[in-house]
């Protein structure tokens, strides 16, 4: 059982905050990313575990026991880097044997362990090459190798793909994700890529300025976001906010966007809270709108802007009627999936629909209330 703690851990760099009372238990086998912005402290809270810097305030647990006495070296952790930092002049092999040298693992030990992880990792054939005649993708194997040879605790990978070209980087994705899997070794992977976490994570914890915002399955955080921000991070194209008001008219409830009053009337109950003229934000995701044929009352008149093809689907990004409130949406448009080779031009008139029974209502604060 190897669970890894963070409990109540903040650093601070010269009375600046990088990462503020950050709570979070990385269960036995999984994988956990730490997604979020640049510059949110995702390579801090990994250097923090590996034992590189040391926390300003709380503590770190692994395996039950605080680490924070402990010295890099007995932290029994490997770490993967963006660059791959291979020793040019040596083998792939003698790459992969170095971190047992290191440490004085036997030479029939090393033999083996270097056996395997090249056997595993499909380098079995490279390893009398150096790095310099190696692939993108070979070279993060290695790189890979070197960390599975130690046969480590824990993982900590910080944004290993960045460099590889995004082919690569897909097919690399999977990998790591099934090495991950066979070898069951707890692992903390850094990335600012939502599609990266979604796709590899069993839970993602999603940062912002150093704080934790959510964390769970990448199926909870997109279905259930806690406020706007881990709304807005996750998906592609991104979710639209659109500000709003609370209205209780002749027995029913609407979200009054100025365009248009979407009735919530069937989810009233939740937003019992709520008075007339409450400011809100609605949030609604691309696939949760659609074009609507016939005219009808729960329909949006709307001109198509932009069109993005994205392969199967496509983005339409479309203009709304008179809309003052630009606030949190990318203007007065809206983004809306549709699936590709439906037959719209820019300029098109077109009836937006709602799906209402998917939508996400944000207080003005950015906290969610449904
Ligand atoms: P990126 O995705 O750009 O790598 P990140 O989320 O990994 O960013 P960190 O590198 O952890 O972010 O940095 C978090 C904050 O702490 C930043 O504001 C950064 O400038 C600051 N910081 C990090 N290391 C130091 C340091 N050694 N001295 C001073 N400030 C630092």
């Amino acid at each position: 059982m190897v669970k890894v703690i963070l409990d109540g851990v903040s650093k601070r760099f010269n009375g600046t905050s990088a990462v503020d009372k950050f709570n979070l238990e990385i269960n036995d086998e999984e994988f956990m990313s730490i997604l979020g912005p640049s510059g949110c402290g995702k390579t801090t809270l990994l250097r923090l575990i590996a034992g590189l810097e040391v926390p300003s305030n709380g503590d770190i647990l692994i395996d039950g026991n605080s680490v924070l006495e402990v010295p890099i070296r007995e932290r029994d952790i490997a770490m993967v880097f963006q660059r791959y930092s291979l020793y040019n002049h040596m083998t792939v092999y003698d790459n992969l044997a170095f971190p047992l040298k290191m440490r004085k693992v036997s030479e029939q030990d090393t033999k083996r362990r270097v056996k395997n992880a090249a056997e595993l990792l499909g380098l079995d054939k490279l390893l009398d090459r150096k790095p310099g005649k190696l692939s993108g993708g070979e070279q993060q194997r290695v790189a890979l190798g070197r960390a599975i040879v130690r046969e480590p605790k824990v993982f900590l990978m910080d944004e290993p793909l960045t460099f590889l070209d995004p082919k690569l980087r897909t097919q690399m994705r999977v990998e790591i994700k099934t090495l991950q899997r066979r070898l069951g070794v707890t692992t903390i992977y850094v990335t600012h890529d939502q599609s990266e976490a979604m796709i590899m994570s069993d839970r993602i914890a999603l940062l912002k300025n150093g704080v934790l915002q959510q964390v769970g399955t990448p199926d909870e955080i997109y279905e259930k976001p806690s406020n706007t921000f881990v709304a807005g991070f996750l998906g592609s194209p991104a979710i639209n906010l659109l500000d709003c008001s609370y209205v209780e008219k002749g027995g029913k409830t609407f979200l009054d966007l100025e365009f248009f009053k979407l009735d919530i009337t069937d989810q009233k109950d939740i937003m019992n809270k709520k008075r007339n003229g409450s400011e809100l934000i609605l949030g609604i995701r691309p696939e949760d709108i659609s074009l609507a044929h016939e005219k009808s009352a729960d329909t949006i008149e709307s001109e198509v802007y932009v069109i993005e093809p994205l392969g199967s689907e496509s983005n339409i990004i479309v203009k709304l009627p008179t809309y003052k409130a630009f606030k949190f949406g990318m203007h007065d448009v809206v983004n809306v999936k549709v699936n590709a080779g439906m037959n719209v031009k820019i300029g098109d008139k077109v009836r937006l629909k709602f799906n209402k029974h998917n939508i996400h209502i944000f207080k003005k604060s950015g906290e969610i209330i449904l």
